[in-house]
């Protein structure tokens, strides 16, 4: 096994990493910027060094300071979590080159998954059904790019090949509009992501957001652990997600993680990684893949009893996968809720003292979060300060756990989501289940 890992991020998934390091009987170092002195992880780690200011270009995004914290520390190993450093290519290549293990795909998968221009052609070539669209970049021609959207019939979506995060994308619903969009998504491509290269695709209306788990280790082996639906959105963010999805059959959930796990083989995957897909009249639409842990990966964990993080740690080891595709069964329902220090109605983020907090629990319940009564939430971070999950032999059970342990839940001293939640797990189209990416903030009214 890893005999030290370095943790290159902060909050719930820092500590969920530092747990999982912890079973294996590995040694943990926490990175931490100087705002983050009082993490949970940051207090239990075996080691922990500040590696730079509160901001985070200064510390969590600073390579040369992560990759001298493994070397002061003799570790072999660096998690990148989620977010941050997770999916940047360079990073992963200067860890390696550095002569530590990078916990994450190799860093050429990385950068391939990264495009989306280039994953979209891998994943179609690796049989993986894609949205219609332009196959490629849009070309300068005007003619040829109206062309090329009257083909794949309005409404349309131009989206940056490097955009992330919900940005760098426009909707076009006419021919007049769409040589005006396509430069502004290029304008804006070019200033936020460094690239202006841009793509088209059907515009699907109302899709709902399912993905895949997969994990795949380094001798060829390669499994998927069923679906996850995120389809409650605000802003293209997550804020709740479940697993199975509802209705969707044993068949068509077989089908497509094979080919999920196929494609992994293909393209010589490692570790664990997500596939994204629209899903609309029942067939599926890939969009992107995250070659990373994923926030919502406890709810595949409440349903499979895998625990991916455990996993990515033996892979990162040279091990091979623990469970083989057949062992693999999926067991009631989970659900997750984002708790975010924001308030319910507007929004605004409401980072500060937190003066009381009391944790749900009971049967089927699990709260992955770094809080404590007297912690302070810094305002310069993502606004998640944790996640409840619930775990049902229903999803029924499981939905009715949620609403008890959100009624348990006690967070003070600063604003929280938690009443969205509560008002959604009452929402009668969300308990009848299967509603697409637009249903929350047209209850929301925005
Ligand atoms: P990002 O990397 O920014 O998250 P994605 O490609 O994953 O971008 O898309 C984010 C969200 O944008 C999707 O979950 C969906 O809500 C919407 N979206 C993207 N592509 C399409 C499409 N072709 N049709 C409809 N909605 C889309």
């Amino acid at each position: 096994m890893l005999e030290k890992v370095v943790i290159a991020n902060r909050g719930e998934i820092a500590l969920r990493i530092l747990r999982a390091c912890r079973e294996l009987g590995i040694k943990t170092v926490a990175v931490h910027s100087a705002a983050d002195r009082d993490l949970k992880h940051v207090l239990l780690a075996d080691e922990s060094v500040c590696i730079g200011p509160a901001s985070s270009a200064l510390s969590y995004l600073n390579i040369p300071a992560l990759i001298s914290a493994a070397e002061v520390t003799d570790a072999v190993a660096i998690h990148p979590g989620y977010g941050f450093l997770s999916e940047n290519a360079d990073f992963a290549e200067r860890v390696e080159q550095s002569g530590f293990i990078f916990i994450g795909p190799r860093p050429e998968t990385i950068r391939l998954m990264g495009d989306k221009i280039s994953a979209i052609a891998a994943m179609k070539k690796a049989g993986v059904p894609c949205v219609p669209g332009s196959d490629g970049p849009l070309p300068e021609d005007e003619d040829e790019i109206r062309a090329l959207a009257r083909e794949i019939g309005y409404p349309i979506i131009i989206k940056a090949a490097g955009g992330g995060g919900g940005r760098g994308m426009r909707v076009v619903h006419s021919d007049a509009a769409v040589l005006q969009a396509v430069s502004l998504t290029r304008a804006e491509a070019g200033s936020a992501f460094g690239n202006a290269t841009v793509y088209m695709e059907k515009f699907l209306e109302n899709p709902r957001h399912i993905e895949f788990q997969v994990l795949a280790d380094q001798h060829g082996n390669a499994i998927h652990l069923g679906e996850r639906d995120c389809s409650m959105q605000r802003r293209h963010q997550k804020v709740l997600e479940e697993s199975p999805a509802p209705g969707l059959s044993d068949k068509l959930r077989k089908s497509m993680g094979e080919i999920c796990a196929k494609a992994c083989r293909t393209i010589g995957y490692r570790g664990a990684g997500t596939f994204e897909f629209l899903y609309e009249n029942e067939e599926f639409y890939f969009i992107e893949m995250n070659t990373r842990v994923q926030v919502e990966h406890p709810v595949t964990e409440m349903v499979t009893g895998v625990d991916i993080v455990k996993e990515q740690l033996r892979i990162a080891a040279g091990e091979e996968l623990s469970h083989r595709q057949k062992d693999i069964v999926m067991r009631g329902h989970a659900v997750e809720c984002r708790i975010n220090a924001e308030d319910s109605v507007k929004f605004i983020p409401s980072p500060g003292l937190i003066t009381r907090y009391h944790a749900p629990g009971g049967p089927g319940v699990r709260v992955d979060s770094h809080i404590y009564t007297g912690y302070k939430v810094p305002p310069h971070y993502d606004s998640m300060i944790g996640k409840l999950i619930t775990h049902g032999d229903t999803r029924e059970s499981a939905l009715a756990r949620m609403r008890t342990a959100l009624s348990e839940i006690i967070v003070e001293g600063i604003n929280t989501n938690i009443l969205l939640h509560r008002n959604i797990l009452s929402d009668a189209a969300f308990v009848a289940g299967g509603t697409n990416i637009h249903y929350l903030e047209k209850k929301l009214g925005l």
